[in-house]
Formats: structure tokens, C-alpha cells, sequence
């Protein structure tokens, strides 16, 4: 865990207790500028892998999957909080199953359908903003054959 302040990277924990469901807020110094900082970080003693379309298997990562979803919210009137909520029913889905490992496509499929819930435009934008993100558990390419059925359907 890096300082945010000076880049130091050893750090103590301070203090941790579980926030928001499937994280843990820690309170940490940092051992080189003695600064204090929180971070939320996701419960790491049962890590989901993310399948790959070419099989390949990466940790699950919602802060990537968070930015994604803040770039097709940008300028719509939805709060960081409604983000959250979004990151967090996804999240909540992928840890219920039980499965330690998730195709990356469901991943995909999740956002879209919660993203649809919330608000057509960034919906719509997602589709297009998320192809600037290849390595966003591959959602380009796990995604596009779902857009091009719904086109087809509409
Ligand atoms: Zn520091």
C-alpha cells in the first residue's frame, strides 16, 4: 500500500473495520511521512477471478470496473453515492454465487443491465466509452455481441 502523499510504500494499519458490504476500511500511516490516510479495500480472504475470453484468469478489480461506470455517468445526474450502490449490487451478485471464479462477461452483463436501471444515457455511453477500456476485464470484446443482438432486435 502506497502513501498518497509522499509514494513511501510501507505502511501500518491503524485501524480496519468492514465499511460498505464486501470492503474493509482501513485507517493506515504511512512509516515514511507518518501522514494518515483510510482506504477501502475489497475483502481480499476470498478473491474472485475474472475468466478471460482467452481463458486467462485476472483478479477481480471494481475499482477498474468503477471507473469505467464513472466515465458514462460523467456530466448525469447521478451521485458518487448511486455509484456505489451500482459497484456494489454488481459485487454483491459475483460474491453470492459462491463461485470463485466469473466469467468476465458476466461481470459485463451485470453493469449493463444496472446501468440500464439507472439511466439511459450513460447506459447508451457505456457502450461506447468502454471500448477505450480493453483491459477493463475485457469488457469490449465480451460485450459487443450483446450490443450488436440488441441492435438487431430494435
Ligand atoms: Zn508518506
Amino acid at each position: 500500500m502506497r502513501c498518497p502523499y509522499c509514494k513511501h510504500d510501507e505502511t501500518k494499519v491503524i485501524d480496519s473495520r468492514n465499511s460498505q458490504d464486501f470492503s474493509i476500511r482501513r485507517r493506515r500511516e504511512c512509516l515514511g511521512c507518518e501522514r494518515r490516510f483510510t482506504t477501502y479495500e475489497k475483502i481480499e480472504e476470498s478473491p474472485v477471478r475474472v475468466i478471460k475470453k482467452d481463458g486467462t484468469r485476472v483478479p477481480f478489480d471494481r475499482e477498474r470496473i468503477r471507473s469505467g461506470v464513472e466515465k458514462a455517468c460523467y456530466k448525469r445526474p447521478i451521485s458518487p453515492e448511486q455509484i456505489d450502490l451500482l459497484i456494489g449490487e454488481v459485487e454483491a451478485v459475483i460474491y453470492e454465487d459462491g463461485e470463485r471464479e466469473v466469467p468476465s462477461r458476466l461481470i459485463g452483463e451485470l453493469v449493463f443491465n444496472a446501468l440500464r436501471d439507472l439511466d439511459k444515457v450513460a447506459f447508451v455511453r457505456f457502450a461506447s466509452v468502454y471500448r477505450e477500456f480493453q483491459d477493463v476485464h475485457d469488457f469490449v470484446e465480451e460485450l459487443q455481441p450483446i450490443l450488436d443482438n440488441r441492435r438487431r432486435e430494435s
